[in-house]
């Protein structure tokens, strides 16, 4: 049998994605926002903050506009075409978060993390865009690994050789940001272009997450069970008997052959 036109017979990788959020067990609203677009291979996790109910509203903003912005990328660019349309993407997203600010007063300040992954079509990779302290990570074989950095105080500190990894963990100011989508001038984000393989896991999360459970932990619910769906669910419930001291919210990404 023929391959049909324009079809590229090199790339036999597919993505298989599931997202979930919960309020977890101390926040009265959920601040956070899922972006799970599968038919345009895009998916990312956005995390709002802002005093009136505005947090919400911004990683609702964050979410939408992406989608709207990434609809007008074509799906068989590569991997440094694809990084520059994210780049673009979160300056959309960014401005429009501070349109409505602007119109809306008693959104005055509200901002959003946002974490996106988008698979290539093209290649057997995929492009991380990141702003904000919501995470990617990488499960290939037994091992998890964080590829995004936190954009925070605490891991300026941590880089500057100033605090260990759990002196940042527990300390008073671990939670605040030192770039968030809502800021003026607030720059690109980060980008990654990333080899994908067949059984790698993919987990972007909210520090609602991460903050509640240690890497061992995570790498032990993904590992632990086998479809994605019910990963996402276990560490949830995890999240939750750890304290549910946020908002939680997590995107399972398959690549399989
Ligand atoms: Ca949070």
């Amino acid at each position: 049998m023929g391959v049909p036109a324009g079809r590229d017979v090199r790339v036999s990788l597919t993505w298989h994605g599931v997202g979930a959020t919960d309020r977890g067990r101390r926040r009265r609203r959920n601040e956070d926002a899922l972006l799970l677009e599968p038919e345009m291979r895009l998916y990312g996790v956005a995390d709002g903050m802002g005093g009136h109910a505005a947090g919400d509203v911004a990683s609702r903003i964050a979410v939408e506009s992406m989608a709207v912005s990434f609809a007008r990328v074509s799906p068989r660019i590569g991997g440094g075409t694809l990084s520059r349309r994210l780049v673009d993407a979160f300056e959309v997203v960014n401005r429009s978060i501070l349109d409505h600010a602007t119109s809306h007063p008693q959104c005055s300040g509200m901002g959003t993390t946002l974490t996106c992954l988008a698979p290539l079509v093209s290649e057997p990779r995929c492009v991380v865009a990141h702003m904000g302290d919501s995470r990617a990570y990488l499960l290939r074989g037994d091992e998890l690994a964080q590829v995004t950095r936190d954009h925070t105080w605490v891991q300026q500190q941590v880089d500057a050789g100033v605090l260990t990894a759990g002196d940042a963990r527990r300390h008073r100011l671990a939670s605040v940001l030192s770039r968030v989508l809502g800021t003026p001038e607030v720059g690109p984000p980060d980008t990654f272009v990333l080899d994908a393989e067949r059984g790698d896991r993919w987990l972007l999360c909210s520090d609602g997450l991460s903050n509640m459970l240690p890497d061992d932990v995570i790498a032990r619910l993904l590992i632990g069970h086998g479809a994605a769906e019910q990963a996402g669910a276990a560490l949830i419930a995890a999240a939750n008997e750890a304290g549910g001291m946020d908002n939680i919210t997590v995107v399972v990404l398959d690549v399989n052959g």
